[in-house]
């Protein structure tokens, strides 16, 4: 550390302390001047910028995320907390791809695996709520809509209702199979005693 009397290059550490938010004090002298200043150590935190599908860059927002979940989450049995994690979760993820850049796209299939995860209702109604919300519609701006559609089944306004038939479509199909084995007409003819 340059000495900020002397300019000299060179000091001695005499005392390292490790604050409470986590950073790391230190006492240092300069080896030429003796004076003693103390320095401060922080993590850099260094968010990658989003890319959008045009090319444009942003700064990536914890706030946008934010705002975004609590919208998909209203009058839904999620707390402030919940959603909170949510974000710090995203945010690591982020961080720890230690990209310089990411693109919207990957970051709106995460905050949807994370979505369904907290809660189902929030996770459906996401791309539907969107459009009512400013805040959502702000934050769907950042992660692009129609890369969110390649993911989510949007095609039909009510997002809701698709996803509700596709969920019974599945069920239909699992009591398709089921009767393909064990149908009533199968049963009526070989009764469980044979
Ligand atoms: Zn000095």
């Amino acid at each position: 550390m340059k000495c900020p009397f002397c300019g000299h290059a060179d000091d001695r550490v005499l005392d390292t302390r490790v604050q409470k938010d986590g950073s790391i004090r230190r006492r240092r002298e300069c080896l030429d001047c003796k004076a003693r200043f103390s320095t401060v150590e922080n993590i850099m935190l260094a968010f990658p910028f989003i890319i959008k599908k045009d090319g444009r860059r942003e700064p990536y927002s914890k706030e946008k995320i934010l705002k975004g979940l609590q919208a998909a989450c209203q009058k839904r049995p999620v707390s402030l907390s919940q959603i909170e994690a949510v974000v710090e979760r995203i945010s690591s993820w982020v961080i720890n791809r230690a990209d310089n850049e990411i693109s919207s796209r990957l970051i709106g299939k995460k905050v949807m695996a994370e979505l369904k995860l907290l809660d189902d209702v929030a996770y459906i109604r996401f791309a539907s709520v969107y459009r009512t919300f400013k805040d959502v519609q702000e934050f769907v701006e950042t992660l692009e809509d129609d890369e969110l559609l390649d993911f989510v089944d949007v095609t039909n306004p009510q997002l809701s209702l698709t996803a509700m038939n596709i969920v019974e479509n599945e069920k239909k199909l699992e009591h398709e199979n089921d009767s393909k084995t064990t149908s009533p007409r199968t049963r009526s003819s070989t009764p469980l005693s044979n």
